[in-house]
């Protein structure tokens, strides 16, 4: 079928959108046209995917388009903003009628699941890429920073950790899962669940959040050093992030021998994609963050706390300094890394 760009945009991507919900005009003119409620501030946020260097070219388009969305709503939900509209700059080598037809369909789901219109952007031919510009909005002074976190807080992380970069560890060959574990740990790396509510919930109960896209510690990192603090963080409670665990249907026995401390750590530590929340709170506040996390059907776990001294301490069950240097967060610019992550 031979399309244009224009047929494609109308075909796929243009949808009336409702009057209510702060969209005065979307796709069709030159700009789209926003009206933020009073009281509130943007908060805006960009995130890329490259074939080949972020997913594999023959990725399920659904998945695809579910988590080009997924992982900038995530960046919203770490700032504790509600979604508000999002913007698609496309790069297509060639026109796939099934493959946009798929595409538009799982990224325009998970935006109809938010409140939260495509509203604009731009589609030319070249190497698979998708980049797209999410908004939302967060009353005057509430967005939850990197940099609030106090010394002897809690941390907190939301959900499970580890299933994403398990999968990706499969889907590359490193290690062999079973066909059921692998069908559940995929879901977690395509179709990432972003913490939107929760981010909100946790407005005025966190002092600092980010999402964990890059890697726990990385990420974890990132908050320690915007907010001039350290922390002590127990593999005992890190551990029971994984979700795998729960996948292996009965048989402890086979999840161990499957599954190394080596795997364990590294998936929990150092994995990516999985777009859980990590944040820092009061300790007066626990019974609030609990809550928080009832109201939105998340689970939460306490792993650790914050110090006034600099550094993160990881510690094993025996007190022992777990060496953290192998588990540093994901660099697109690292000689080290290879590509589709
Ligand atoms: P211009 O050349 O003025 O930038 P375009 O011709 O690129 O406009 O796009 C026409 C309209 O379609 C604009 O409203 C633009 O925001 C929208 N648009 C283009 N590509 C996409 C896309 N991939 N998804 C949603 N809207 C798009
Ligand atoms: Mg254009």
């Amino acid at each position: 079928m031979d399309m244009n760009e224009f047929e494609i945009i109308q075909r796929y991507f243009t949808r009336s959108v409702a009057p209510e919900g702060g969209v005065v005009l979307g796709v069709g003119d030159d700009c789209a046209l926003l009206a933020p409620e009073p009281g509130m501030q943007l908060a805006i946020s960009s995130d890329m995917l490259v074939a080949g260097q972020h997913f594999f070219p023959d990725t399920d388009p659904y998945g695809l388009g579910h988590k080009a969305l997924a992982v900038n709503l995530s960046d919203l939900a770490a700032c504790g903003a509600r979604p508000l509209a999002f913007t698609l700059a496309l790069a297509l080598p060639n026109i796939d009628p099934a493959w946009l037809q798929r595409f538009a369909a799982g990224m325009l789901q998970l935006a109809d699941t938010h409140h939260c219109p495509l509203v604009g952007g731009d589609t030319t031919r070249g190497p698979l890429t998708i980049s797209i510009t999410v908004l939302g909005h967060v009353p005057t002074g509430q967005m939850l920073t990197r940099s609030g976190a106090r010394p002897d807080e809690d941390i907190w992380v939301s959900g499970t950790l580890g299933d994403a970069c398990l999968a990706l560890q499969a889907l590359q060959g490193r290690i062999t899962l079973a066909p059921q574990v692998l069908e559940r740990a995929r879901v977690r790396l395509e179709r990432p669940t972003p913490r939107v509510a929760l981010g909100q919930a946790l407005r005025g109960i966190a002092s600092a959040a980010l999402d964990v896209s890059d890697g726990l510690l990385g990420d974890i990192n990132h908050l320690l050093h915007a907010s001039g603090v350290g922390a002590d963080i127990a593999w005992t409670h890190a551990s029971q992030l994984i979700a795998a665990s729960a996948l292996w249907t009965g048989d402890r026995a086979g999840f161990s021998r499957d599954f190394s401390l080596a795997l364990h750590r590294h998936c929990i530590l150092a994995g990516g994609d999985d777009y859980e929340l990590v944040f820092s709170a009061p300790v007066a506040q626990r019974a609030a963050v609990q809550e928080a996390a009832r109201c939105c059907d998340v689970q939460v776990s306490r792993i650790g706390s914050t110090r006034a001294a600099l550094g993160l301490r990881l510690w094993d069950a025996h007190n022992q300094p777990i060496d953290t240097a192998a588990y540093a967060s994901f660099d697109h610019f690292s000689s080290a890394q290879s590509s589709a992550q």
